[in-house]
């Protein structure tokens, strides 16, 4: 039985939602609000996507399909899909070596959620020693060969900022995109 990986690739990634949503939505027999992760494992069983039985015995059974190992709220909250020993499914050829984290979000994260990514990424780097930061689009095919991934080679736009920036800012909020509230 598979407990640990080696993971070589820590991964960000968006969810593709409005900008300060928090993708809590009603449940439609009342009581307590649908969390984001059970409305993106609801997008990645649309999807195909299929954990096994034994990784849902060991965590969070209710989670059918989900892809990611992290999901940071707009609270700051952070959610667990998958295990970390468990193979993910959030990016094509780089699953078996790497964790998924998403935010909720497009391209503007609240300061709760800056905060939690930097916790959550420092952690799993003393764990996973070695292991690279970047962002979905850095897996996009290096079209022209000239070493650097650009914009127009993006074949998506997830997580909606440049890792390398944030890194190089050491792990601060990044400048164009945090989510403010609007007064109230
Ligand atoms: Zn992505």
């Amino acid at each position: 039985m598979t407990t640990s990986r080696h993971i070589t690739d820590i991964i960000i990634h968006c969810a593709a939602t409005k900008n300060g949503d928090s993708l809590f939505r009603p449940h439609p027999n009342g009581g307590a609000n649908i969390p984001p992760v059970a409305i993106i494992d609801d997008w990645h069983r649309q999807r195909g996507f299929k954990r096994s039985e034994e990784a849902r015995k060991r965590q969070n059974p209710q989670l059918t399909s989900i892809g990611y190992h992290y999901v940071i709220y707009t609270n700051g909250a952070v959610a667990t899909g998958r295990a970390e020993w468990e193979i993910g499914a959030h990016v094509a050829g780089q699953n078996s070596r790497s964790i998924g984290i998403c935010l909720i979000g497009t391209d503007k994260f609240t300061k709760e959620q800056w905060a939690k990514l930097a916790e959550l990424v420092k952690l799993l780097q003393k764990q996973y020693p070695g292991a690279k930061v970047l962002g979905h689009r850095d897996y996009s095919p290096d079209l022209n060969g000239n070493g650097i991934i650009e914009p127009q080679e993006w074949t998506k736009i997830c997580p909606g900022f440049t890792v390398a920036d944030w890194l190089k800012a050491g792990m601060q909020p990044l400048a164009g995109h945090i989510f403010e509230a609007p007064a109230q």
